[in-house]
């Protein structure tokens, strides 16, 4: 298995719930490392250029209100087979339908406002992080 990056953004939902804190403990305790963490606010075009796959969706609108609403934090995450396990870990898109003890379980509110987003392969990991994070901020340490 090799250790691999995924993305991952606390939502506004959650940020504007205090939940980002316990999100990131969820996320150190499954033994993901914290390679980079912002605050940030995203604009309707970075967040329109984020979404852009699902641009033809009849809820797209709706996706780029909530996600530019309140700031976001964008998390670089690390460790062994880091997609699939943070996928299994963040749960069902629909927080109804998540398995206990996943983020989304615990504090997603419906299946727009879900607390997280997760890349969904390590291609889409390498383009989402480097949209971003410049290469420089998340270089492997070295030794
Ligand atoms: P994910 O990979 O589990 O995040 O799910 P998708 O890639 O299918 O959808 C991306 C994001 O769009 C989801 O996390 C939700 O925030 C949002 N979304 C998906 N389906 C719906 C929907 O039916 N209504 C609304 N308002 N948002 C949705």
């Amino acid at each position: 298995m090799t250790v691999e990056r995924t993305l991952c953004i606390i939502k506004p939902d959650a940020v504007e719930k205090k939940r980002a804190g316990a999100i990131l403990q969820m996320l150190e305790v499954a033994g993901f490392d914290v390679v980079a963490c912002e605050r940030m606010p995203l604009s309707r075009k970075v967040a329109e250029g984020f979404y852009a796959v699902h641009k033809a969706r009849p809820f797209f609108g709706e996706l780029v209100e909530f996600m530019t609403r309140s700031p976001v934090f964008v998390v670089v995450l690390e460790r062994e087979d880091a997609v699939a396990k943070y996928r299994e870990l963040m749960g069902a898109t629909d927080p109804a339908k998540a398995t206990e003890g996943t983020i989304r379980k615990a504090h997603g509110g419906n299946v727009g406002e879900n607390a997280v987003h997760g890349s969904d392969s390590a291609e889409n990991a390498r383009v989402e992080i480097g949209y971003f994070f410049p290469a420089s901020k998340v270089a492997p340490v070295a030794g």
